[in-house]
């Protein structure tokens, strides 16, 4: 798996951190996204799809590793 976020989407709602704070945080000043880890393995993998589908701007892009 492997994440994008496009930080121009984001409305800093903060859904994204509490369905997977391992792999999302927020900037402090503004609260747009902050992408800890691109890459998460494959135990964060549900909680990834979770963040994407709750966030409300759209702003999580997932892609599959080949
Ligand atoms: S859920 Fe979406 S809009 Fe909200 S902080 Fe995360 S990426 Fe940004």
């Amino acid at each position: 798996m492997k994440i994008t976020v496009d930080e121009g989407k984001c409305c800093g709602a903060g859904s994204c951190v509490l369905a997977a704070p391992e792999v999302f945080d927020q900037r402090d000043e503004d609260g747009v996204v902050v992408l800890l880890d691109p890459e998460p393995g494959v135990e964060l993998h549900q909680a990834v799809h979770e963040a994407a589908s709750v966030c409300p701007a759209a702003a999580i892009a997932l892609a599959e590793a080949q």
